[in-house]
């Protein structure tokens, strides 16, 4: 079975963030970048479908600059098999982000697509279902649990009323939720392992062309400060003073 995994490089999602000064972008100077959390997880639940069948063959790509080879490396340290870096210096929306996903997709011919819900930097959420509809393939989006079987997965997602089990015929799309599975530590041979492994480097399949546009960039307005009380029929008072109650 083949497995891709797409994988975002993103601002450390610890990380306090600014708006650049003309408020067109997010400023990034000196700032730490990290593999997107839930690619992260899934390539943590690719890489143990591998070590469960050592058929399963993995590959992440990654669409953006050089840059991203630091993110690569990683996943490939974590225990993918090779690396995909689609290299461009393009302004990718999720609509190209999926365009060019399922070029590759036509190309490598994957089994699954497992990719993280949603990119911590901009939170769209939307890659997922755009490639599956694109691809005209079977999607379970906020996966928490994923049971391999004959030709098929058994997806258990999360939704706001509780859990829904899907059975899904491949090639199927599933995207990661955060209780999927808890990524390993990466050990140090697993480091200098990734060194040798394969990490290919190819242009687009198509230019991008961005159908939305960022027009403002702005910080959240700062926190009020909080107010310390001694009982709740003082927070009762106080919520009815702010006729919140
Ligand atoms: P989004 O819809 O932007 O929140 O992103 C959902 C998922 O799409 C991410 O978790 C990644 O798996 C994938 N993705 C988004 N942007 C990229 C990119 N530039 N390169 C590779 N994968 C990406």
């Amino acid at each position: 079975m083949k497995i891709l995994v797409p994988v975002k490089r993103v601002v450390d999602p610890f990380a306090k963030v600014r708006p650049t000064p003309d408020g067109f972008g997010i400023d990034t100077t000196g700032q730490k970048f990290e593999i997107n959390p839930f690619d992260e997880i899934a390539i943590e639940e690719a890489v143990r479908m591998r070590e469960r069948d050592p058929a399963v063959d993995v590959t992440v790509v990654s669409i953006g600059g050089p840059e991203c080879e630091e993110q690569l490396r990683k996943a490939l340290a974590i225990g993918a098999d090779r690396a995909l870096l689609i290299e461009t210096d393009r302004t990718y929306d999720p609509p190209s982000v999926a365009a060019e996903l399922a070029a590759l997709a036509a190309d490598l011919k994957p089994d699954l697509i497992l990719m993280g819900k949603q990119a911590t930097d901009d939170d769209c959420n939307q890659v997922g279902q755009m490639l599956a509809a694109k691809l005209d393939w079977p999607q379970a989006t906020f996966a928490s649990k994923i049971e391999r079987a004959e030709g098929s997965l058994t997806v258990t997602r999360e939704t706001d009323t509780g859990e829904e089990t899907l059975e899904l015929p491949l090639p199927c799309v599933v995207t990661a939720d955060l209780r999927l599975n808890e990524p390993r530590y990466i050990a140090l041979p697993g480091i200098i392992k990734a060194r040798s492994k394969p990490l290919e480097r190819r242009p687009p399949a198509a230019q991008p062309k961005p159908r939305t546009r960022l027009i403002k960039a702005e910080a959240p307005p700062p926190r009020s400060a909080g107010r310390k009380l001694a009982s709740v029929d003082e927070l009762f008072a106080a919520l009815k003073g702010k006729g919140v109650i």
